[in-house]
């Protein structure tokens, strides 16, 4: 069976709900790393309905800025999505883009 296209092959874009800060994650009790609603109370786990390789680079460009290497460039773009209200939206997770510093200073 061919695989689905990430988002039924639409474009997408994460919305306001999980920029600048309001996306929030942790691990749970093994080293994986879970999202939580940013619209429920509490910790709501956020289910990952799909996830896609958007970016994928031989060379990492930042490697030159700094002292330790990155052996790849990459970019994933995840679909998330809350079971207990219905929040639906994307976030991505990449190396060939802010990757140091305090947070704060950037924005
Ligand atoms: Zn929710």
């Amino acid at each position: 069976m061919a695989k689905t296209k990430f988002n039924k092959g639409k474009a997408y874009h994460g919305s306001d709900d999980v920029t600048e800060g309001k996306l929030k994650g942790e691990t749970c009790l093994t080293d994986y790393f879970c999202f939580l609603c940013p619209k429920c109370e509490g910790k709501q786990i956020l289910r990952v309905l799909e996830y896609e390789v958007r970016v994928h680079k031989e060379e990492n460009e930042y490697n030159e800025f700094y002292e330790k290497k990155a052996t790849e460039g990459f970019t994933l773009a995840f679909h998330l999505h809350c079971e207990n209200c219905g929040f639906d939206d994307f976030t991505k997770i990449s190396n060939i883009g802010l990757q140091q510093g305090d947070i704060r200073e950037q924005q």
